[in-house]
């Protein structure tokens, strides 16, 4: 009989089904995980279940070659990163994996990182799929809960609310360049920059911190400048915000002119940090809720009745870059 070559083989599957079958009874609402037909799990009859899906696939997402254990965290972060935006608690995780040739050390480092994430979060890996693909290519889904009415929606802008924003902008999108050798920099801002673009760290207790907070938020995985543009047409709005008050890291200012950075920061990918809006009133709480989970946090901008995103400040180049395209919705 002829066999399938898109399938991984049994032998093949043996080896690699150990690894995601680490012990997911550490949540007791893991009623059963991994190994048979469906996971069985518990909602919580008083919680929204939030599910979010990501995929990273080799030569868009990511280049082949890529580091294993910073994929594997990677697959995993940009999915917690939108469970965060929603201010959800993760709960539950399936992985999908399309494999060109099942390499067990691969596969080891992938989950090593994969689980390594998972742990911090305390999310359980409860199920997924493994197939022979063209194409190396990983889909997460999260699951996460918030309280019944809850979620940080993009649309609860209101005009007056401070624009916020967690970490630092820009540097992802700068590491890439460092990668691809367009950029020089210092040994040690190369590392730090590239380490922001392959290990981003979801803000995950900021945003559950920020439920009761904050009006909308969102996660920047496209650029601040285009991901703020979904909140606001959301929420039937506008913003200004400031060129020179939108937060770089010292890499960032070690590798660049001030005028390239903040064009980068604003237009530049893969941060996964976090962009919100709330009330004047709950500022000071926003700042030391943020601080008590170590989380850096910014106040960049206004709302303002009137659509389309206004950039204050700042050099010409910012204002007169492909950020112009962001200006008119
Ligand atoms: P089925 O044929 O019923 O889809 P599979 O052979 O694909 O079952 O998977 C067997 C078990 O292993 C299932 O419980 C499935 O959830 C789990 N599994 C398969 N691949 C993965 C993966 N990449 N991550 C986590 N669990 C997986
Ligand atoms: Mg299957």
């Amino acid at each position: 009989m002829e066999t399938d070559k898109r399938a991984v083989t049994v032998s093949e599957f043996e080896i690699i089904d150990r690894l995601f079958r680490r012990d997911s009874g550490f949540r007791p609402d893991v009623e059963l995980g991994v190994g048979d037909d469906c996971a069985l799990l518990r909602v919580p009859a008083d919680r929204l279940l939030a599910v979010t899906m990501d995929t990273l696939v080799e030569g868009i997402h990511f280049p082949a070659g890529a580091d294993a254990r910073g994929l594997g965290h990677k697959a995993l972060a940009v999915n917690l990163s939108d469970l965060a935006a929603m201010g959800a608690t993760p709960a539950w995780l399936t992985l999908s994996l399309s494999l060109p040739a099942v390499d067990r050390s691969w596969l080891d480092r992938f989950m090593a990182g994969f689980y390594a994430l998972a742990e911090v979060h305390g999310a359980a890996l409860v199920g997924g799929d493994t197939s022979r693909g063209g194409v190396l290519s990983c889909t997460v889904q999260a699951h996460g809960f918030l309280p019944l009415g809850g979620g940080l929606r993009r649309g609860g802008a209101r005009p007056g609310d401070a624009v916020v924003v967690t970490g630092t902008f820009g540097d992802a999108g700068l590491g890439l360049a460092v990668a691809q050798g367009r950029q020089n920099a210092s040994e040690e801002a190369g590392t730090y920059l590239r380490g922001r673009l392959e290990r981003p760290t979801p803000r995950v207790s900021a945003g559950v911190r920020l439920l009761s907070l904050a009006n909308a938020a969102i996660d920047v995985s496209d650029g601040l400048a285009q991901d703020l543009g979904h909140v606001l047409r959301a929420s039937g709005v506008g913003a200004t915000i400031f060129a020179d008050a939108v937060p770089l890291s010292e890499a960032m200012l070690d590798t660049l002119e001030v005028e390239d950075a903040q064009r980068i920061a604003l237009t530049a990918g893969d941060d996964y940090e976090l962009c919100f809006t709330c009330c004047r009133d709950n500022l000071d709480a926003v700042f030391k809720e943020l601080a008590d989970c170590g989380t850096r946090a910014t106040e960049i901008g206004v709302i303002d009745a009137e659509p389309g995103l206004r950039v204050a400040g700042g050099s010409g180049a910012v204002e007169s870059s492909s950020l112009a395209g962001y200006r008119h919705f």
